[in-house]
């Protein structure tokens, strides 16, 4: 018996949900999160045929998003629950933002480049999240404005944690980054501010595109 879209686009989703179980997601709250944001909406139109496989892709302005497993890692080592307000830095395709905001109060998350910002904002109003915003900003000096926050997750690399992130996190708070140089293996990192004295924990080696400082000029 043949099956209509609707049940192979079905079939895909909880391939893909299987998927990330076998690599080793357990927090039922994260896999609800990555059930309900559907991955193909971020996707670029000419590679959505590869919107469910465990794979980087590439997207607008010389960037990458994440493969799902690792988005999965990411978002269960930032530990969010429905209280938290989280800042992402690297809104890229907005995927990832889309997941934290499932999962926390409110989510800001900033890139440096105008298109991404935008296209990612028309995919989150087309899925009516309204506790989720983007900004066109620089992310190595946070969100100011809009800080303090629980969570902080930076999806591109950097030799260190910029000291403003740090600055905006709350005390117990946490923040999941990937430190190293850029073109090489780095170590994603999840750093807990505490009075007492902060703590770093290696998680993951990772490969992520670097922070550039300032807001992109063109684009
Ligand atoms: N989280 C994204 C993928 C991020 S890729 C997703 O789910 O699709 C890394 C992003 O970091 C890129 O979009 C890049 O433009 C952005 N970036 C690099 N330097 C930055 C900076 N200084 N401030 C803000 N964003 C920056």
């Amino acid at each position: 018996m043949s099956v209509d879209e609707g049940d192979s686009a079905r079939a895909e989703r909880m391939a893909f949900l299987l998927g990330l179980r076998q690599r080793g997601l357990r927090d039922v709250a994260v896999l609800r999160a990555m059930e309900v944001v559907p991955r193909p909406l971020f996707v670029d139109p000419q590679f959505r045929e590869h919107a469910y496989e465990d794979v980087a892709l590439p997207i607008s302005c010389g960037q990458s998003m994440s493969q799902p497993s690792l988005v999965a890692k990411m978002t269960e080592a930032l530990n969010v629950t429905a209280e938290h307000a989280v800042l992402e830095v690297g809104t890229g395709s907005g995927y990832q933002a889309a997941v934290l905001a499932q999962l926390a109060s409110r989510v800001v998350t900033v890139d440096r480049y105008r298109t991404l910002v935008s296209q990612a904002q028309a995919r989150f109003d087309v899925l009516g999240l309204r506790n989720l915003v983007a900004y066109v900003g620089d992310g190595l000096l946070g969100q100011p404005a809009r800080a303090p926050f629980d969570r902080i997750m930076v999806t591109a690399s950097a030799e260190e944690i910029p000291s403003p992130l740090i600055e905006q996190l709350r005390f117990g708070g946490v923040l999941v980054m990937p430190l190293g140089l850029q073109d090489e293996e780095q170590s994603l990192v999840r750093f807990v501010r505490q009075q007492s004295g902060d703590v770093c924990t290696e998680i993951a080696r990772v490969r992520f595109v670097p922070l550039i400082a300032g807001a992109a000029a063109t684009l």
